[in-house]
C-alpha cells in the first residue's frame, strides 16, 4: 500500500505545478515536498517576473509555449488571481550577431504564430527609449509578456492545498529508491511510499538521482539581475515598454517597471559555474557593471541607481533544451530540467510531468526532450548555450 500516489519532490516553480495539476485528479493522494521554506530563494524560481513569449528558435518549443499560455489561463480561472500580463516582446540583434532572428522567424511561421519585423528606426519610433544601430532588427510579437513568478509559485501551492495536497517544507529528502514496484522515499526520519516520484529538484536534481545511480551532464550557474531606478518611471510602465531579449553573445534581458520601483535587466548566463550547496548570495559588481554599461548605450533612461541586485539559479543541459522524462533506469521516477527558460513553462510542464506519473504519457509532444537523448549520456558533452 502506497501512502501517497504521487510524491513531488522540490517545490519550486515546476514542483509547485506538479503538485496543483496532481491534486485536480488525485487530490489527497500527492504529497509535495521542500527542503527550504516554501517560497524561499535559493532555488531558480522566486522574483516578481519571467519572461513569457511564444517567439522561441524551434517549432517545439513554439508550440509548447502556446500550451504554456493555456495552462496558465487555466490556473487563472481555477484561483481567480492574474499570473500573466501581456507586454508585448521585442527580440533584438545586430546582423552580426552570434544568435540571430532566422530560426525565430521561420519557427514562428511554421507555428502560424503571427509578429512584426522592425527595423532600428521603427523599434526607436514605437519604443523612444532604445537607441539602436542600422544594423540592428527585431521581431515584435505581441503576446509577449510577464509570467508572474513568486505569485503563480503561491497560487500553484494554494490550489494545490485546496484540493487537499499535503505539502511539507523545511525538510530535505534524505534518501529515494525503487521497491516492490513503488518509490520509497525518506525525509525527516519517515519513510513515504508512492506509485511514483518527481523530481522537480531544480540545480539538486543530480544530488537526488544519484541514489538512483545516475545523473545528467547538468552546470549550474549563478545567474543575477539588476533593478535600476530611471529617471522617467513613466517611459518604463509596462503599457509602454516590452519585455525585451538582446540576441547576441553576450545576451542581455529586461522587464518594464514591475514589481519593484524599476527596470529589471539581466545579463544571460554570466559565465558564473557553481553549485547550489556553496553559491554565494552577494551579487557581484562586474555583472551590475556590464549590466549598466549595457544600458548605457541601448538604453540610457533605463541607467539609474541599483534598487536591487539578487542572484539566482540556471540548471543547464549541455545542449539548453530541458529534460522531461522518465528518469532513465527506473519506472516510476520522472523529472523535469528546466535549463535557465522554463519558468514560462511551469505551469504546462507540472501538467506534463503529472501525466507521465498517472497515466504515462503526456498529450504535449516532448520528444525532443527525452532523458536518454545522446548529449546527456556523454560524460563531459560539448556545451552550446545560446539558442
Ligand atoms: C535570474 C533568472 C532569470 C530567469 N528568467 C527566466 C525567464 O525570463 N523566463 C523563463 O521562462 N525562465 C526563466 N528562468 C528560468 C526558470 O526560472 C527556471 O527554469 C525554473 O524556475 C526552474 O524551476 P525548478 O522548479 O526546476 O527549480 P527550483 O525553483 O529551483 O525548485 C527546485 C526545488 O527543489 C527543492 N529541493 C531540491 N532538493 C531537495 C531535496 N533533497 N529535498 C527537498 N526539496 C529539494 C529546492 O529547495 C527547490 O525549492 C530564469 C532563471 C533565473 C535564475
Amino acid at each position: 500500500m502506497s501512502d501517497y500516489r504521487v510524491v513531488v519532490l522540490g517545490l519550486g516553480g515546476i514542483g509547485s505545478a506538479a503538485a496543483y495539476w496532481a491534486s485536480r485528479r488525485i487530490g489527497r493522494e500527492v504529497l509535495g515536498i521542500d527542503q527550504f521554506e516554501l517560497g524561499h530563494d535559493r532555488g531558480g524560481s522566486e522574483d516578481h517576473s519571467r519572461i513569457i513569449r511564444l517567439s522561441y528558435h524551434t517549432p517545439a518549443y513554439v508550440e509548447l509555449a502556446k500550451g504554456a499560455y493555456e495552462a496558465w489561463e487555466e490556473v487563472e480561472v481555477d484561483s481567480g488571481d492574474q499570473l500573466i500580463l501581456r507586454t508585448g516582446g521585442l527580440d533584438l540583434a545586430s546582423t552580426h550577431a552570434t544568435i540571430g532572428l532566422d530560426s525565430y522567424r521561420s519557427s514562428m511561421n511554421a507555428a502560424g504564430v503571427l509578429f512584426e519585423e522592425l527595423d532600428a528606426a521603427e523599434v526607436m519610433k514605437r519604443w523612444p527609449q532604445w537607441r539602436l544601430t542600422d544594423d540592428v532588427t527585431a521581431i515584435f510579437q505581441e503576446r509577449s509578456g510577464i509570467a508572474m513568478a513568486s505569485r503563480a509559485n503561491t497560487t500553484h501551492r494554494k490550489l494545490a492545498r485546496e484540493n487537499g495536497a499535503t505539502l511539507i517544507d523545511g525538510v530535505g529528502v534524505t534518501a529515494v529508491r525503487e521497491v516492490g514496484g513503488e518509490v520509497e522515499i525518506e525525509v525527516d526520519g519517515r519513510t513515504h511510499r508512492a506509485a511514483a516520484l518527481i523530481v522537480a529538484a531544480g540545480a539538486w536534481t543530480n544530488s537526488i538521482l544519484k541514489h538512483f545511480g545516475m545523473e545528467f551532464p547538468l552546470e549550474v550557474t549563478l545567474e543575477q539581475v539588476v533593478y535600476m531606478t530611471p529617471g522617467e518611471p513613466l517611459l518604463f510602465h509596462p503599457s509602454r515598454f516590452p519585455i525585451w531579449i538582446w540576441m547576441d553573445e553576450p545576451s542581455f534581458y529586461g522587464f518594464p517597471i514591475f514589481g519593484e520601483p524599476a527596470v529589471k535587466i539581466a545579463w544571460d548566463r554570466c559565465e558564473i559555474v557553481t553549485h547550489p550547496d556553496t553559491r554565494s548570495f552577494e551579487p557581484r559588481p562586474d555583472v551590475i557593471d556590464a549590466v549598466r554599461e549595457f544600458a548605457a548605450r541601448r538604453l540610457p533612461g533605463a541607467v539609474g541607481d541599483v534598487h536591487l541586485a539578487k542572484t539566482c539559479l540556471y540548471t543547464l543541459t549541455p545542449d539548453r533544451d530541458f529534460i522531461v522524462d522518465r528518469v532513465p533506469g527506473t519506472d516510476h521516477v520522472f523529472t523535469a530540467i528546466g535549463a535557465g527558460h522554463a519558468f514560462k513553462f511551469a505551469s504546462l510542464l507540472g501538467r506534463a510531468l503529472t501525466g507521465l506519473a498517472l497515466d504515462g504519457a503526456t498529450p504535449y509532444d516532448i520528444s525532443a526532450l527525452a532523458a536518454d537523448r545522446p548529449i546527456l549520456k556523454e560524460r563531459n558533452p560539448a556545451r552550446a548555450y545560446m539558442v
